[in-house]
């Protein structure tokens, strides 16, 4: 691009210059652009002199900080920013005094008196001498970039609440396996979890297979770890710490972005209670299991032995009775009594047999205890008691309440074939916070805590945790049954208690009742005094039973006590037999259990159909509702099994005169 001027000189000669324009128009076009370009940005751009004076001033600037370029101009630029930011503004000014670009955050105020935050830069200007001309400064408006970054904090920080606050450490593992993150859940948990045993704080960029410190376990982590980065599919594993006597759960999950494997997330979780509660249930399966099978046999034995026991009360009470029978006799009473009493201990295990729970002092208790354990106390062994200066009262039944001390007691004394001391002992027990989460009950409530202590062998512990599995033993053949610790065990939790045990070997046991204390002292009730004739009467009584020795027994009793008496095998029979006569039975007396029909339904239909007839329902065990039932629906009455002569003659002629 040229520039052209022609001057005449005279008539014949003019002067022609032509000059070359482009630069100038280059640099006048150049700065054309710049200008547009300064003035189309959203960001503030003005100038100002040495002073901080502002001399140009861009469009932005009067759309963001709403001044006008009048107001602007000549102003020292520190009218635009916000009370509170001269450490910032000195700041700058020191930097700038050494004559170096200047960058940071400030806080302005608006026109309108708004605040926004903008980041600034400010750089020096020189002229060709390299005088300093004054500043460029450029403010960008960050508002958004605030919002979003606050924003963006706030979400991660509910992210990492929520990590916190689970009930497992959880590490985050990069796909080179070096920990990225981890959430605060592995402080409260020992150093040793999840195969893994931290010397010191995890920290980020830590070699995740380091803290394995088994190598093979390190091997087989490695081995999880890329086949879930390869596959993305779930691992998970048991990791079980016999000696913490801790049951960890791994779960390896695939760390995901964007549909990529980013990593990896491991997770640990104590499932040690879980697994407890697991165990407790299985057992409580079992024991209901043995429990059905003993409650089946004993229920049998009750019938045999009531017919046995039966028929040699009514021989004793013949008055011909040969002298040479009586005491063979006696001795016949005598076992059967005693197989009774096994028979019973086994409806106590299975829970079958009749319970009455009153409120007991545990002193008087173990006082008992102590009087029928002498009996079986070696010489050698002492035996001490240490009752409780406060009242330890408790809900619990008597005959299980001894039975339970008695267990204990003979496996004291049969761990100490040596001699040692027996202690029983009685206090009043806070449950600690430990003992409440452990049996899921309130920290500080009031419990009865009885103690039977020896100083016998102590319990191994590899068998420690089957002693209370029914028939577990480790004594000779005819000498332990294996049920002891399993009716302890059944009793106390019936009564809403639990134990504990402290055991050292060589040392001795120390099992440690624990039954809720209760604040009334109602004392039990004492048994009636018996009465020696046996009560007549008379009367048509149908005896239904499917076991003919009960029924034979049933028969001689009731004859011999003045009654006419007729049999049947089932509850189908018996309602032949009653539809058969004209002239209804005063009183029919039936099991309970018997195939077909069962006494129940029986007692049902003979209330129905013939409403003069009496019932009683004879039973080794009822349900408190089937008591219910049978009582109070159907008005009949119960004679449990195996029951004795005299009560039995008792009811049946007190039924017969109402
Ligand atoms: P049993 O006494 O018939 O063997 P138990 O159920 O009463 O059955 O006891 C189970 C096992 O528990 C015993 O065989 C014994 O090994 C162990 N045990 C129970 N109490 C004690 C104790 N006080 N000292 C040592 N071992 C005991
Ligand atoms: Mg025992």
């Amino acid at each position: 691009m040229v520039d052209l001027q022609v001057t005449p000189l005279d008539d014949v000669y003019s002067l022609v210059m032509i000059r070359d324009i482009s630069r100038r128009w280059r640099m006048e076009s150049h700065a054309q652009r710049l200008m547009t370009a300064v003035d189309a940005t959203p960001d503030v751009i003005f100038l100002t002199d040495a002073d901080f004076r502002i001399t140009f001033v861009n469009s932005a600037f009067q759309m963001v900080t709403g001044y006008t370029i009048e107001d602007a101009l000549g102003q020292v630029a520190d009218f635009l920013r916000a009370p509170g930011q001269e450490a910032v503004q000195k700041a700058c000014r020191e930097h700038l005094a050494n004559d170096v670009d200047w960058s940071g955050e400030m806080l302005n105020r608006r026109v309108d008196g708004n605040h926004y935050p903008v980041q600034t830069s400010v750089s020096p200007i020189f002229d060709l001498e390299g005088a300093k001309l004054g500043y460029a400064v450029f403010e960008r408006d960050i508002t958004l970039l605030k919002r979003l970054q606050e924003d963006l904090r706030r979400e991660r920080n509910a992210v990492t609440s929520i990590i916190d606050s689970l009930d497992a450490a959880i590490y985050t593992l990069d796909s080179n396996f070096k920990l990225a993150h981890v959430n605060s859940f592995w402080e409260r948990l020992p150093v040793r979890h999840g195969w893994l045993a931290w010397d010191e704080k995890p920290r980020p960029g830590a070699s995740f297979l380091e803290a394995i410190p088994d190598a093979n376990r390190r091997e087989q982590i490695r081995a999880a770890l890329n086949q879930v980065l390869t596959d993305g599919r779930t691992f998970e594993m048991q990791a079980p710490d016999p000696l913490q006597r801790r049951q960890w759960f791994v779960r390896i999950a695939p760390w995901r972005h964007e549909g990529r494997i980013m990593g990896l997330i491991y997770k640990v979780t104590d499932q040690t209670r879980l697994t407890e509660l697991q165990n407790q249930l299985y057992q409580a399966q079992k024991m209901e299991t043995v429990g059905a099978l003993a409650a089946g046999v004993a229920h049998d034995f009750n019938n045999l032995l009531q017919a046995i026991r039966g028929h040699v009360a009514l021989m004793l009470m013949e008055e011909a009775l040969p002298e040479t029978l009586g005491s063979p006799l006696q001795q016949i009473d005598q076992a059967a009594t005693r197989a009774c009493e096994i028979t019973q201990q086994l409806l106590t295990f299975s829970r079958a047999s009749e319970e009455n729970q009153v409120v007991l002092d545990f002193n008087l208790v173990i006082n008992e205890a102590a009087q029928l354990a002498r009996r079986s106390l070696k010489q050698k062994i002492t035996l001490k008691l240490e009752p409780s200066a406060e009242p330890v009262h408790a809900r619990i039944d008597a005959t299980r309440a001894q039975q339970l001390l008695l267990n204990l007691c003979v496996n004291a004394i049969d761990a100490m074939p040596n001699g040692g001391v027996l202690t029983l002992s009685n206090r009043v027990a806070r449950l600690t916070p430990a003992q409440a989460a452990r049996h899921s009950l309130v920290t500080g409530a009031p419990y009865v805590c009885c103690t039977v202590r020896d100083t016998g062998t102590g319990i191994p512990p590899e068998i420690v945790d089957r002693i209370f599995d029914p028939f577990f033993t480790t004594k000779a053949k005819g000498k332990g049954t294996g049920l002891g610790m399993s009716i302890v065990h059944g009793v106390i939790s019936h009564s809403g208690g639990f134990l504990e045990l402290d055991t050292e070997l060589n040392r001795g046991t120390a099992f440690n009742i624990y039954l809720p204390q209760v604040a009334v002292t109602t004392a039990a009730s004492s048994s009636k005094s018996p009465d020696r004739k046996l009560v007549r009467g008379t009367g048509r009584v149908l005896v239904v039973d499917d076991l003919d020795l009960v029924r034979d027994f049933a028969r001689t009793f009731l004859e011999a006590s003045g009654y006419t008496v007729e049999t049947a095998a089932s509850g189908e029979e018996a309602l032949e037999i009653l539809a058969a006569v004209a002239k209804p039975f005063d009183l029919v007396l039936t099991d309970f259990n018997m195939t077909g029909i069962s006494g129940q339904q029986l007692i049902r239909e003979i209330t129905e159909r013939w409403p003069s007839t009496k019932c009683i329902l004879a039973s080794g065990y009822l349900e408190p509702q089937e008591r219910d039932l049978v009582e109070e629906h159907l008005g009949a009455r119960i004679l449990n099994k195996p029951f004795n002569v005299r009560e039995a003659a008792n009811l049946i002629a007190e039924m017969l005169a109402s």
